[in-house]
């Protein structure tokens, strides 16, 4: 930052009157570009980058918790939690969670209360609200850079927002279901439907910046790519409107055909190694960051089908550290992940300009 003021401070623009003579283009060019990068450094990188998107959203959790949140409320509600075995058959979702539950509350006031109170379903709330505002706020710091900072500004943007819609809805409506699990069957019934659409969305969503970038020089391949995986992610939309998929029994299934939906990313993948070469795909590619984020995706899937750790504790992971939680969690790291590695696809691509090579994808 120093450094481009004292370079700034050199132009002749910020030194002379207006009547001096015009300064040289190559000096004038250099300026403009001390310019750019010093508004940029300004605006954004005042704080490492994830850092300026934590920042506002815990300062938006904190306050609406400071208004909201009334400590008599957490302890002394009307309700009280009560064991699993009491619980109506449509809210039985997982015995090995004990007691803790809420009770069927037919408002959605109550609904909405309980999330400042402890139950079974207080981590998976918070953990996707906290993770919503998260992608909510990197969003808008990301989408609203300057557009000097994109090779085809309009293109890429619409680009990583695909992406980001399918994150922040994704993550919207799974804290809204969960707040809202306990109102009615059909309540719980109706959001856990969209649930499975939006985590759909989200996985089409990754594909999208993911392919733009990787096939950049290579529009053919990404085409039919896109195609592909938009006509997967529908498919798994279709299955999951089915209402007997979202019981308990057809738990496996979920986490089947949307790892199925994820792993269809092998194919490009595999593609692009091949042609590029592992060390290119690894380095430059950011293949790398891909394959963590599959694994962060899958590890939390197999914990989510399998009900590990409340399987091997029944009774002690009922109100945090179930199952649940740590798929939430491991979503949402999932999803930044991803957007890591692809948010340094876009600065290569920054670098290079449009330019492309004949015998390169990316
Ligand atoms: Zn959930």
């Amino acid at each position: 930052m120093l450094e481009l003021v004292s370079n700034w401070k050199t132009c002749p623009s910020s030194t002379s009157s207006s009547t001096s003579p015009p300064a040289s283009p190559q000096i004038s060019s250099v300026c403009l570009e001390t310019l750019n990068r010093l508004m940029y450094e300004i605006q954004f990188s005042s704080f490492p980058f994830p850092m300026q998107s934590f920042f506002p959203c815990f300062v938006f959790c904190g306050t609406v918790m400071f208004y909201l949140w009334k400590p008599h409320d957490v302890w002394e509600g009307r309700w009280r939690v009560i064991p699993h075995d009491v619980l109506p058959d449509w809210l039985k979702d997982n015995d090995f969670l004990l007691h803790g539950h809420r009770p069927p509350m037919p408002s959605f006031r109550a609904c909405f209360g309980s999330i400042f109170r402890l139950h079974t379903e207080t981590g998976n709330i918070w953990t996707h609200l906290i993770g919503f505002f998260f992608f909510l706020v990197l969003a808008l710091v990301y989408l609203f850079r300057p557009n000097i900072k994109f090779v085809s500004p309009i293109q890429e943007k619409v680009v990583f927002g695909v992406y980001f819609l399918g994150a922040i809805l994704c993550l919207c409506f799974s804290w809204l279901f969960h707040t809202v699990y306990c109102h009615s069957e059909k309540v719980s019934r109706t959001f856990s439907n969209a649930d499975g659409r939006v985590l759909a969305l989200l996985i089409m969503g990754s594909f999208v910046p993911w392919l733009y970038y990787s096939f950049y020089c290579n529009p053919q391949p990404r085409l039919i790519y896109l195609i592909v995986i938009c006509v997967l992610g529908i498919l798994a939309i279709i299955v999951s409107q089915w209402d007997r998929f979202a019981t308990p029994q057809y738990r496996m299934m979920r986490a089947v055909v949307f790892l199925a939906l994820g792993f269809s990313g092998i194919v490009p993948t595999v593609h692009f190694t091949v042609v590029e070469g592992f060390i290119k795909a690894a380095t430059v590619g950011q293949v790398g960051w891909l394959v963590l984020m599959a694994a962060l995706y899958s590890t939390g899937a197999a914990l989510y089908a399998a009900r590990i750790p409340e399987r091997f504790f029944p009774g002690k992971c009922d109100i945090w550290f179930q199952s649940h939680q740590i798929f939430h969690v491991l979503v949402v790291a999932a999803a930044f992940v991803h957007f890591h590695g692809v948010s340094k696809l876009q600065a290569f691509r920054y670098t290079m300009g449009g330019s492309c090579t004949a015998d390169t994808l990316l």
